[in-house]
């Protein structure tokens, strides 16, 4: 059995290594935005596919059974393609999302449906924000009158707002190091998308602590129809259930 696993988190590589340590033949995609990511166990391929016919394509040429969507959850393009390209070639697919967070008692959240939205709202909660959105669509808060403290894997670049300072970090964060960061700096609002997982979710217990109030945008929708595991075993038994369908059926075959 072939898997395609479209990845760039921390859930793609995991489902990897378990899927390789069952002796599943996979391959895992990068879109290529980080420059040095984390070495993957099995095949790996890097860079867009050309849409979702290119996709297409590239499960019928490499033989893919199965594949597992496990982009980020803001990577909404990517998941369309897939959903478009598994129903034109009829390979079997699978969004795994890890579930999102939600609000506890103390936070100040304030939900928001895009960066644009997000730069919105910024303007009348703080003049010293920290962004935790990623390099891409700094774009949206280039016109905003206040400091950022933008973290990011890789150096962001323009358009992005002028006032603003790197921090050149990757997951998983410390909920005593999301404190300092936030007192170092003296983060008045901090900006982050609905991701999920427990890696990056430190620095909302540490706004909640401090006081500050956070944007969080909320994530686009999995496409209609795709079905979903929220745990990487989830979608490891889904693999499982289709390679032995598929061993079944070629014994019946011979
Ligand atoms: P996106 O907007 O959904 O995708 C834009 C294009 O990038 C896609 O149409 C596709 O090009 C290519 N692409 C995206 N993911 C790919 C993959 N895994 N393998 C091959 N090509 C891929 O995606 P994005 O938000 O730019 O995210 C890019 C990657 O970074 C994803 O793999 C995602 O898991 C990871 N990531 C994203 C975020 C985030 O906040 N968005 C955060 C952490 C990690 P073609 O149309 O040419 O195939």
């Amino acid at each position: 059995m072939h898997v395609l696993i479209l990845g760039g988190t921390t859930e793609g590589r995991r489902l990897a290594e378990t899927l390789h340590a069952d002796g599943v033949r996979v391959t895992s995609s990068l879109a290529g935005r980080v420059a040095s990511p984390k070495p993957l166990p099995g095949e790996v391929r890097v860079g867009g596919f050309g849409g979702a016919d290119g996709l297409a394509r590239w499960t019928r040429e490499h033989q893919v059974d199965a594949v597992i969507d496990a982009t980020h959850p803001f990577a909404g393009t990517m998941s369309f393609n897939a959903a478009r390209a598994a129903a034109t070639s009829h390979v079997p697919l699978l969004a795994l999302r890890r579930p999102g967070w939600s609000p506890v008692e103390g936070d100040e959240w304030h939900p928001v449906a895009s960066l644009e939205e997000a730069a919105r709202t910024v303007r009348g909660l703080g003049r010293r924000v920290f962004l935790t959105t990623g390099r891409m669509g700094l774009a949206a808060f280039a016109d905003v009158d206040a400091w950022f403290l933008v973290r990011s894997v890789d150096p962001p670049e323009p358009p992005h707002p002028a006032r603003m300072e790197v921090l050149l970090d990757r997951g998983p964060f410390t909920l005593d190091g999301e404190r300092e960061v936030l007192r170092a700096y003296g983060i008045e609002v901090l900006v982050t998308k609905d991701s999920g997982g427990a890696a990056t979710a430190p620095k909302l217990v540490a706004a909640r602590e401090a006081g500050v109030p956070v944007v969080i945008v909320r994530r686009p929708p999995v496409p209609d129809g795709v079905p979903v595991a929220s745990t990487v075993d989830e979608a490891a038994a889904w693999v499982a259930a289709r390679n032995t369908t598929g061993a079944a059926a070629g014994g019946a075959a011979d």
